[in-house]
């Protein structure tokens, strides 16, 4: 089936956890780009967090299939869980590059924050000749502030870059995982199975809530 597959759009993440932000980027950019299939890889050990505690690959693997069961163009892959060590986008790139042919157009799709450190990647070249990058951004989000060499290499790649809108990026990952731990309401942030996930395995509690900020009276 994969050969049918003339454009592919590859959702890089930590997802911990996915969220409807992430879904509506991933519809969003299908729509843009015209992309056949959406393969969510929920990074393995993701680069830059090598030090931060992130929830375990399987985790965050099972809440992103329950997340995208219900759309027919998504797809979760385990390739860089399975594949251990650091998960370099590029090592990525060049196996889905190998499954899908050379007539494949790839588009790798994550969040603008993400992508605008681009440069500091392994083989960051390498990956924008595997790829088209979308990054998506945030309401408020500005190209303008970006240092001058960022400038410089995004406009060397500009037929290869481009910028996707998303108001609903205004949802967070960082911002569901305070709210699990500070006792608020997570619901119509993440879609429900995957609510029902995180507090069946107790998920994002461990921090205990800073002081003014637990108890219902808090959420917002
Ligand atoms: P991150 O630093 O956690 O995220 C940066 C920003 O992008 C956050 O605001 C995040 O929001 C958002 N974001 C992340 N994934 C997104 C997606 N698929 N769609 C829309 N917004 C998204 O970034 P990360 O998740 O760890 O990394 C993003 C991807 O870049 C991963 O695939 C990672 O492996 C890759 N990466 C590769 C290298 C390398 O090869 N050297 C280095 C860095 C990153 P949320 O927190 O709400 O998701």
């Amino acid at each position: 089936m994969t050969n049918r597959i003339m454009r592919l759009g590859i959702m890089g993440g930590t997802f911990d956890p996915v969220h409807y932000g992430h879904l509506v980027t991933a519809e969003g950019a299908r729509y843009t780009f015209g992309l056949d299939q959406v393969l969510f890889v929920p990074a393995g050990k993701p680069p830059h967090k090598q030090n931060a505690q992130v929830s375990d690959p399987e985790h965050r693997y099972m809440m992103t299939v329950l997340a995208t069961l219900t759309n027919p163009y998504f797809e979760v892959s385990r390739l860089e869980i399975d594949r251990g060590g650091v998960s370099y986008t590029v090592d990525t790139l060049r196996t889905l590059r190998e499954q899908y042919g050379p007539e494949a157009e790839l588009f790798f799709i994550t969040g603008a924050d993400a992508i605008l450190d681009i440069t500091t990647w392994k083989d960051s070249d390498q990956c924008l000749a595997l790829a088209h990058f979308v990054a998506a951004t945030r309401p408020g989000f500005s190209l303008d502030h970006l240092p001058e060499s960022t400038r410089q290499w995004l406009a060397r790649y500009k037929d290869r870059f481009h910028i996707l809108r998303v108001p609903a990026m205004a949802i967070s990952s960082t911002e569901i995982r305070e709210r699990v731990r500070e006792g608020c309401s997570i619901r119509y942030l993440v879609p429900e199975p995957v609510e029902h996930y995180i507090r069946r395995q107790g998920l994002y509690l461990e921090h205990v809530p800073q002081s003014g900020t637990s108890g219902a009276n808090s959420c917002r």
